[in-house]
Formats: C-alpha cells, structure tokens, sequence
C-alpha cells in the first residue's frame, strides 16, 4: 500500500510540474501577444511626504489586463519574462511609456516630481539600456529629475562593471536611483558605500511586521539611521495602517508609500488627485 501510495505521488508531482511548465509556457506566449496589442498599462502609486502627506513622487508598477481573463500580477509575469528574455522589449515598453506620461503630465503642469521606474537584473545585462533610457529622455525632452529607477540589491551586487558604470554616469547627472525591497537581499552593507544611489526603499515586511515585532522595529531604525549618516532619502514601502504609519514617523522616514495612502492608479486617477485642491490624503485628514 505504502508503495502504491509513494508511486501515486511521483505519478503526481511529474503531472504539476509537466502543468506548471505548461502554464508557463502558455502565458509567456500570451505576454508577447500582449505587449503587442496593447493590454499592458503603467499604473501609478504615490511616493507622500511622512510628515506632510503631500505627493512627491510616483512609482510606475506596470498591469496587464488581458483582453480575456483575468488580470495577471507582475510578480508572476515579470519573473517569466526575465526567463525568456521578453524582458527587454517590455522594459522598453515600460521607459517609453513613463517618459511620455512624464512628459504629458509636465506640458499639464501637475505637481508631481519623478516618475520611478522598476528595473529588474536580466533587464540591464546585454543590451545597452542605458543609451535606450538616454534616447527616450531626449525624445521627450526630460532630464535627471523626471525619472528615477528603483533597483533591488541583489541587481546591484550582481551588476557587471558595465552596468555599474552606466549607474554611476546616471548618479553623477543628478539621476535618484532607489534601492528597492531594501533589507531583503544578500547584502553586505558595505556596498552602500560603493553604489550609486541616492535611495533606501525599506521592504514591506518589516513594515508591515513593526506593530508587533521590536526586531522588525530595530531593523527600520537602523535602516533610517545608517541612510541618513549616508546622505540618503529613506523611504517605507507597503503602509497599510495608522499604527505603522506613526511608527515610521517616530523613526522620521522621509516617505512613505502603501494602501494606507494611495494604491496603485490609473494615468485618469492620478490627474483627478494632483489637480485638485491640495487636500491631505484620506488618512492624515482626521
Ligand atoms: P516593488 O517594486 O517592490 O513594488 C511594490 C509592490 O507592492 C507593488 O506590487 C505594489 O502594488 C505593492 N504595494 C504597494 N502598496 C502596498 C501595500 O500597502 N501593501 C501591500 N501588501 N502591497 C503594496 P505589484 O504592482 O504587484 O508589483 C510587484 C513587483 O513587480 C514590484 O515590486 C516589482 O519588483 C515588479 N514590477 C512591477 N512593475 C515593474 C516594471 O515595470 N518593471 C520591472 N522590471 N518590474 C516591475
Ligand atoms: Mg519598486
Ligand atoms: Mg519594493
Ligand atoms: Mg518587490
């Protein structure tokens, strides 16, 4: 029984991974077809000010919403397309697509600072991104303070010295370059003294684990703490509620970002919130 019951179980984990390899075969093919007809689109998440509220930046998060079906997340796609090289061509899609909004939105004269955009590892190997970002910024007229990029450390610490060097020509302009999910790779603080950035984005699980956990807290502190020393802006990602939010203020955060203020919106939505009165974000108007 025992036997039959272990060979049922090889029969079906073969059966998941042959579906799985399935799954993601097909929607790879869906994704190229995507990007082709058009069902990708920036969605914007506001960067507030911890103390004022107010919207400084924005971070672009691309969506997919497939003419069929339902919506399917980044964090499944974007891994998928870092495997079959897709990556390149929605990454170029992403650029083009932040710098026109960028520019559309400064010719409307919205209050809003940058426009940061996600950049993954596989994304800037290879081909030359960063000519591709300069192009793009020309063609729209944009310069150092439009757009911003948004790097993980494992990105940074698995950079080859070309990339490390098109960062560093970017830093040098005045560009804002973000450590992403910080606190969360395979770090070696002593790369902050090496890197070209200009940004700590705390990760969201400390954040959204602060309430309860004093090791949570005792990493954010020491995040903020060492940021500053260093000259940089700290940022907490993923605040969802008042207790998280006071606690990042307490450790005088410079911005915060998550549902607590904004989530994630359409181009349309953004344009309703930055030019209107300059009213306090739903959460710090009480
Ligand atoms: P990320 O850059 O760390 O983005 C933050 C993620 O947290 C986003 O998920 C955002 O929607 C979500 N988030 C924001 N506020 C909250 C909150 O209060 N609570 C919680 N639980 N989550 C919150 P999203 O949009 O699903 O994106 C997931 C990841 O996909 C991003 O993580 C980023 O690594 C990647 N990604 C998104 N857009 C792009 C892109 O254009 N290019 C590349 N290369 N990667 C992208
Ligand atoms: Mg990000
Ligand atoms: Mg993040
Ligand atoms: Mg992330």
């Amino acid at each position: 029984r025992a036997k039959l019951k272990g060979r049922g179980q090889v029969i079906y984990f073969d059966q998941r991974l042959h579906d799985e390899l399935l799954h993601q075969h097909r929607l790879s093919d869906r994704l190229e077809r995507a990007l082709e007809n058009g069902e990708l689109m920036l969605h914007y998440q506001p960067q507030v000010s911890a103390v004022s509220g107010r919207v400084e930046n924005l971070e672009a998060l691309l969506r997919w919403f497939p003419a069929e079906g339902a919506p399917v997340s980044p964090a499944e796609f974007i891994p998928l397309a870092e495997r079959s090289g897709l990556i390149h061509r929605i990454g170029d899609w992403v650029m083009e697509e932040a710098c026109r909004q960028r520019a559309a939105w400064r010719e409307a004269g919205l209050a809003l600072e940058r426009i940061d955009i996600n950049f993954s590892g596989s994304q800037m190997n290879g081909a030359d991104l960063f000519a591709r970002l300069d192009d793009c910024l020309s063609r729209f007229g944009l310069g150092p303070r439009h757009i911003g990029l948004e790097l993980t450390e494992n990105v940074l610490i698995e950079a080859d010295a070309h990339v490390l060097e098109g960062l560093e020509r970017l830093h040098h302009r005045g560009f804002r370059i973000a450590i992403d999910d910080f606190g969360t790779g395979y770090s070696s603080l002593s790369y902050l003294k090496h890197f070209p950035v200009t940004a700590l984005k705390i990760d969201r699980t400390f954040v959204r684990d602060a309430p309860e956990r004093p090791e949570d807290r005792a990493i954010m502190e020491a995040t903020v703490f060492i940021g500053h020393r260093l000259g940089l802006e700290v940022v907490a990602e993923g605040v969802e509620n008042a207790e998280q939010l006071t606690l990042i203020r307490e450790m005088r955060c410079d911005l915060v970002q998550g549902y607590y203020f904004y989530a994630p919106m359409a181009a349309t939505e953004i344009e309703r919130l930055l030019a209107g009165p300059a009213a306090p974000p739903p959460s710090l108007s009480s």
